[in-house]
C-alpha cells in the first residue's frame, strides 16, 4: 500500500518568538516579502523593526490587498523579483497566509500565524479566490511551509474566539482521520496526483493518526484550561499546548490522516446564509457532531465531544451558528452540496446519500439542544 506524510520543515513556537523571525529570513537570504494586513503589520511593528535591526534584514512590505486571487499573487511575485526578496513571509490569518504560498509556490516561506483559528498554516495547499472574493480553486504545492513560527505572546492577546475556533477546526481531526482510516481512503499529503510533482493517491500513516489522536486527547484536557488563560492574555503550558493541537498536531492530523464527513458537511453549510458570521472552526465543530450522528458512534463518545464543546463553548446546534430555522429544501440543499463526488465525505466507511445527511443533521440539531437544557 502507498503511504505519504506531509509537514513543514520547521515548527517553532515561544513567547516573544517574533523576535527572532530576522535569524530565519537570514537561512534564506538578506530580504523577505512581507505579506500581511496593514492591520496586522500594526499589531507586530515593534517586534518587527526589533528583529531587522538585530539580524539585519530587510523586510520589504507588500501593501497585501486582502484578497488570495490570481491577479494579487501575480503582483506580489512581480513586487518579490524587483527587490530581489530571497524568502517569502505569509503573516496574519488564512488571506494573507494563503497568498504568501501561493506567491512562494513551494519554495523558502516562512509562515507566521497571528492567531490560532485554524489548521492551515502548516499544509501544502492554499484557496484561490476571485478578486470579487468568489471562490475560485485549490492550489497544491510541491512542498510545506520551510518554517512555520508562532509567537504564543501574540495569539495570547488576539482575541479568544479565535483560538476557540481554532479548537472546532482540530476537535474534528480525529474522527475524519479516523473514519479515513476505516475506509482506506486517501489523504492529502499524497497530492497532488498525477502531476509533476506527485505520481499517485496515497493512504494516512501511523505517524499521522497517532497525531490526531493526541490532537483530541490534549483539547479535552488542556481546551477549558487554555480558553481562560486567553481571555486573561496569559501564556501558559495548557494555552502553548493548544496552540500546538489547533496548528500543528491538527494541521499534521488533516492533511496527512485525512478528511472525512465532517468538512464535507461544513462545506454544505455555508449555503445557509446564517452562517456566514460564523467562522470555520465553530461550524466545523457542529460538523463533527454531525458525522458522529452519520456514523452512530457510541452515546459515550456524542457526550464527550458535547460536553467539550459546551466547555470551551463551541456550536452544538444550528441555532448556535446562525441557523434558528431551516426547511427540509434548504437542508436537502446542505446535503447536495456535501455529497458532490469530489468531497471528502466519500472517506467515510459506509456509501453516504443526501438522505442521510439531512437526518444527521437533524438528530444532531436535537440531540446538541437536549444537552444543552440537561446543563
Ligand atoms: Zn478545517
Amino acid at each position: 500500500m502507498r503511504k505519504a506524510f506531509i509537514s513543514p520543515a520547521k515548527y517553532v513556537q515561544g513567547e516573544n518568538e517574533l523576535l527572532n523571525l530576522g535569524y530565519f529570513i537570514k537561512t534564506f537570504g538578506h530580504s523577505a516579502l512581507l505579506i500581511a494586513h496593514a492591520d496586522d503589520v500594526q499589531r507586530v511593528k515593534q517586534q518587527l523593526e526589533h528583529t531587522k535591526n538585530t539580524y539585519h534584514v530587510t523586510i520589504v512590505e507588500s501593501g497585501f490587498n486582502g484578497e488570495c486571487s490570481r491577479q494579487e499573487v501575480k503582483r506580489l511575485q512581480q513586487l518579490a523579483k524587483e527587490h530581489n526578496c530571497a524568502c517569502t513571509i505569509g503573516l496574519g490569518g488564512g488571506k494573507a497566509i494563503d497568498t504568501a504560498k501561493c506567491v512562494a509556490a513551494g519554495e523558502a516561506l516562512i509562515i507566521v500565524p497571528t492567531i490560532a483559528a485554524t489548521d492551515a498554516p502548516t499544509s501544502h495547499s492554499a484557496v484561490l479566490y476571485s478578486p470579487e472574493g468568489e471562490f475560485d480553486d485549490y492550489a497544491y504545492f510541491k512542498q510545506s511551509p520551510s518554517v512555520v513560527m508562532i509567537d504564543t505572546t501574540v495569539i495570547a492577546n488576539a482575541p479568544t474566539r479565535f483560538l476557540v475556533a481554532g479548537m472546532g477546526d482540530a476537535l474534528s481531526t480525529y474522527f475524519e482521520a479516523r473514519a479515513t482510516a476505516h475506509s482506506y481512503s486517501n489523504v492529502n499529503a499524497g497530492l497532488p496526483c498525477g502531476s509533476s510533482t506527485g505520481v499517485g493517491p496515497a493512504k494516512g500513516t501511523k505517524a499521522a493518526f497517532a497525531l490526531a489522536k493526541l490532537c483530541y486527547e490534549t483539547l479535552l484536557e488542556d481546551g477549558a484550561k487554555a480558553k481562560i488563560a486567553c481571555d486573561a492574555n496569559l501564556v501558559t503550558p495548557a494555552l502553548e499546548n493548544i496552540i500546538e493541537t489547533n496548528i500543528l498536531l491538527s494541521g499534521l492530523g488533516f492533511e496527512s490522516g485525512g478528511l472525512a464527513a465532517a468538512h464535507a458537511i461544513h462545506n454544505g453549510l455555508t449555503s445557509l446564509e446564517g452562517t456566514h458570521s460564523y467562522y470555520h472552526g465553530e461550524k466545523v465543530a457542529f460538523t463533527t457532531l454531525v458525522q458522529l450522528v452519520l456514523e452512530n458512534a457510541t452515546s459515550a463518545e456524542i457526550n464527550q465531544v458535547l460536553q467539550f464543546c459546551l466547555s470551551v463553548g463551541l456550536p452544538i446546534c444550528l441555532a448556535d451558528i446562525g441557523v434558528t430555522s431551516v426547511t427540509d429544501d434548504e437542508l436537502r440543499e446542505v446535503a447536495r452540496k456535501a455529497c458532490i463526488p469530489e468531497e471528502s465525505i466519500h472517506s467515510m466507511p459506509f456509501p453516504v446519500n443526501e438522505d442521510q445527511v439531512v437526518a444527521a443533521i437533524r438528530v444532531a440539531d436535537q440531540l446538541g439542544q437536549q444537552f444543552k437544557l440537561k446543563g
